[in-house]
């Protein structure tokens, strides 16, 4: 019986939690190695600002994985030996196996920066959650985002329609936000920033970052209360320090095993997709929960392994605060309370799954 193990509870390990019972029927003892509760980042910026309730967005692993018969090992990886099939928790467990898969996701990303302590990041989600918490110790708060891609524009919108919140500033280095998105969405949203009062500074490439001030490449200083830094997602250092991949990820092919190791799957964020570069966005977490199942079920059956196509254009909705969000697909683009309540019912229904 081989032992299968999944670490993380990312989005296409709980497909897999979920599909257990296909896996057990194929042959394979089941084992997830994950912290007990997952947090879906669809809903992380409305609780981040305290729209919607704290726990909104979580999933309780522990129970999915009680409902599925999967044993679930309540810890997090901290050493793995691929050579002896052996990974290693930050408790002190060693967990033996014939084929593992990760799906541990990312942190946010500080290209050339000085980030010191007491700076909030977009990921892990434990640290935005922390946002709540800094709020409310710090009446009329002056905020600072540090990068206008999505995330960023969406929590400084967010943000600034909060109760509490101060005033709101968005640095971006390039000369303007939202560089991949449509330019009249794009418009759109500067015009929509104006309006709610945020600052946008564009060609501010940030150098460091403090729990007080930002420094900017050309020698200015800008002061807040709380800084948030969401410059773009990295695979966790874990990754570099495993010595299975780098800041890109774990290399996988386009069977999502690992280019060397056919026996190491990797998926969602913590890969690196190395026939083309991926978005590290939650769709391809998705939809290569499915693909890793008819994977694991194919080897177990001898018979030829799947392999993962992106899709083209994906549906990308921003959660603007207020009721109101921003939907994107390739070049189209569709803006108000539709596009957003469309996210909401999306989210409800994934998370329905699993609950
Ligand atoms: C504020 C914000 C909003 C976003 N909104 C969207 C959106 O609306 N739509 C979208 O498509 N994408 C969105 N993204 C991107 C999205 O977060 C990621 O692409 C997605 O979460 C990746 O999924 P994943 O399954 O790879 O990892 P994750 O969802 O991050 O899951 C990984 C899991 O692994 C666990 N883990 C971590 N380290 C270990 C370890 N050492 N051992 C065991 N377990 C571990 C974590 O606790 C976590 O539960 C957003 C990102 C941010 C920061």
């Amino acid at each position: 019986m081989p032992d299968l193990l999944l670490v993380g509870a990312g989005h296409s390990h709980l497909h897999l939690i979920a599909h257990a019972r296909a896996l057990t029927t194929a042959g394979y003892r089941v084992r997830v190695l994950a912290p007990r509760f997952f947090d879906y980042s669809g809903l992380a910026s409305a609780t981040a600002a305290g729209s919607v309730p704290a726990d909104a967005g979580r999933i309780d692993v522990r129970a999915l994985a009680q409902r599925h018969d999967v044993e679930l090992v309540e810890d997090t990886l901290s050493g793995l030996d691929l050579r002896g099939r052996c990974a290693t928790t930050t408790g002190g467990s060693r967990l033996a196996y014939d084929v593992v898969s990760l799906n541990i996701g990312s942190v946010a990303a500080a290209p050339g920066m000085e980030v010191g302590d007491g700076v909030l990041r977009v990921k892990p989600l434990s640290d935005l959650a922390a946002l709540a918490a800094r709020l409310a110790a710090t009446p009329d708060a002056g905020l600072s985002v540090v990068g206008g891609g999505s995330t960023g524009i969406e929590l400084a919108a967010h943000l600034s329609v909060r109760a509490g919140v101060g005033t709101v500033r968005l640095l971006e280095s390039g000369p303007e936000i939202g560089a991949d998105l449509p330019p009249r969405a794009r418009r759109r949203l500067v015009r929509l920033l104006d309006r709610r009062g945020v600052e946008v500074c564009v060609d501010a490439p940030v150098r460091s970052v403090g729990a007080h001030q930002v420094g900017l490449d050309d020698g200015r200083t800008l002061g807040h209360d709380i800084a948030l830094l969401a410059t773009g997602l990295a695979a966790p250092r874990l990754v570099s320090e495993l010595g299975i991949g780098d800041v890109d990820g774990i290399p996988v092919t386009t069977s999502l095993q690992h280019v060397d190791q056919p026996d190491t799957y990797a998926v969602g964020d913590c890969a690196h997709f190395t026939p083309q570069p991926l978005a590290r966005i939650g769709v391809h977490g998705v939809r290569q929960g499915s693909v890793l199942l008819a994977s694991l079920l194919a080897r177990a059956a001898g018979q030829p392994l799947p392999t993962y196509t992106p899709q083209g254009r994906a549906l990308a909705i921003l959660d603007l605060g207020d009721g109101v969000g921003l939907a994107v697909r390739g070049r189209l683009w569709w803006y108000g309370g539709a596009a957003l309540r469309l996210k909401r019912w999306i989210d409800r229904r994934w998370l329905a799954r699993y609950r």
